[in-house]
This record gives structure tokens, sequence and C-alpha cells, in this order.
């Protein structure tokens, strides 16, 4: 059986829109590299789509609000946002200079998510018990409490694959339907190698958690990489890192598993901005270390 997780956990998030003036920039899906479009001193550096990280740039004299949420810049007027696979085009962001505030309508085309069928998974690794559910609840909450941390220790401006040899078993996205019964959508990417297998940091960041036994994800890292970036690692086998530890991108954090609820040795490997999961191949191949 392809290892893959056997869980999601997504939530769907209200769009709060409470401004007047609304102001149209068409964002083209072309090119990474080259600027896209800007309105005032605003500028996006990839682009903008369901799923996707942004980074982008400000003007010292701007503020950036997405929903109830400023995004951060660091020093030098560079920030990250992560737009969610669920989130609706067109997405409104509100740019505020000096004491006037304007609403920017991003218009994109969604992405495509692929139907991901497991069928003959022993019932235990599709149901929970009540018991079960109150430790999940548990085990998340401590997990949401961390991504809420904001930090300025670090901000990443490439990130590079926490595994070298593996094989691409689940996708960021895909809907799955377990034993015949539809799941929420698979919130990371699963990279199958075998037990053992090396796991490294792909951006510098601080050890958010690492936990010996989580329900649903056994042994689990998260890393708080700064302005509101994380990263987690799932079932793992072993945990080389404790909490509070700084590590730098390439850092070993820990080794391949399959403990929580899994099918097999694999990493299931998230990436966020705060409680927005992105889709982490995109973040390999939009920023890329050389
Ligand atoms: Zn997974």
């Amino acid at each position: 059986m392809t290892p893959r997780c056997v869980f999601s956990l997504l939530k769907k998030r209200k769009i709060i829109y409470c401004f007047k003036r609304i102001y149209i920039l068409n964002i083209s899906i072309l090119c990474y590299s080259s600027v896209i479009t800007y309105a005032q001193a605003l500028t996006f550096h990839n682009s903008i789509q369901d799923g996707r990280l942004i980074q982008g740039s400000l003007a010292k004299n701007e503020k950036l609000f997405y929903q109830d949420k400023q995004i951060i810049p660091n020093s030098n007027g560079l920030f990250y946002f992560g737009i969610p696979q669920s989130a609706q085009t067109p997405l409104l962001l509100t740019l505020q200079k000096e004491n006037t505030r304007k609403q920017i309508k991003l218009s994109y085309e969604m992405r495509h998510r692929q139907t991901d069928i497991v069928n003959g998974l022993p019932q235990g690794k599709v149901s929970v018990t009540v018991q079960n559910k109150q430790r999940i609840a548990k085990e998340n909450a401590e997990l949401k409490a961390e991504r809420r941390k904001f930090i300025i220790d670090f901000f990443p401006i490439c990130f590079s694959r926490p595994v070298q040899n593996y094989r691409l078993s689940g996708l960021f996205g895909s809907q799955r339907i377990l034993n015949g019964v539809k799941s929420n959508r698979h919130g990371g990417t699963d990279y199958a190698a075998p037990v053992g297998t090396p796991v490294y940091a792909p951006a510098d960041g601080l050890i958010a958690v690492a936990h010996p036994d989580m329900f649903l994800t056994g042994q689990t890292v998260l890393v708080n990489h700064g302005y509101g970036l994380f990263s987690s690692y799932s079932h793992l086998s072993k945990i080389d890192v404790t909490r509070g530890d700084k590590v730098n991108r390439g850092d070993k954090i820990g080794e391949i598993g399959q403990t929580g609820r899994t099918t097999g040795p694999h990493l299931h490997f998230s990436f966020f901005w705060y409680e927005t999961r992105v889709d982490p191949e995109l973040v390999f191949t939009d920023f890329p270390c050389q």
C-alpha cells in the first residue's frame, strides 16, 4: 500500500470584507522571477494562487492586511503570506498608506485538485473513539498555540526539501476518500522513503514542538521560521532536536518513520503561514536555494 497519511486537519476560514473602495489588480499566473504587478509600491514576487505561499515587498509607509491580520514585513519591507486552498477568487487585501486605506482585489485561477481513493484500510485507521478525539483536540491545540507565536529571529529567503531521496506519495490538497468515505483534503506533502532516512530543516528556525507521540502524527516536530512561517514533520521514527533549539537550513532534525496514523513509512510535511496551510512543493519551486 502506498505510504500516506489517513487524516487531515484542515478547517474552513471565514473571509471578512470590511472596506468600501475596491481597486482591481489583474495578476497573471506565469512567471515567478519577474514582478507581476503592483499598486503603489506593493509588489508581489510570485504568482497569486490558492494554497500558495506569496512573497512580496512594501514601501516603508505602507501596511498590508489580509482578512483581519496585518502582514508584517521585515526590515527590508519583504513579507510572506499564505493563501488558503479553500480561498475563493478574487482575494481581498487591504493596503494602508499613512491615513488612507484601499482594498486590493486579486483575481486568479483556482488550482485543480486530484482525488485520492484509499480502500482496504483497517477501520481503526479511519474511525476515532471519543477518548481519542479529546486527545487529538488537545494535541492540535498545542500545535495551534505555537503557530500563533510571531518571532523575527529569522526571515528565510529560500527553502530546500527536507528529504533528499524520496517518492512523492501524497499531494497537497488532494481530496481523500478513505474506505469509501469522503475525508478532508490532504494538508501537506507525503515523501515516502525507508525508515531511518534523514530529515533536514528546509530553512533556519526555532524548534517549537518536539513531541514523542501524537495520536495522528506520531513523533512530531514543528519549526518556527519567523514572520508567521512554520514547517511540521510527522510520523518520524527518531527526533534529533528538542524544543528551544535553533537550527540552520540543512541541519538534521530527525528520521523518517511510520508512527501515528499512516499506511507506511513516509514524511508528512506541512508548511504554514500561521494557521494557513500552503503547498510545500510550490514553496520549494518558488523559493529554491542555489
Ligand atoms: Zn500526509
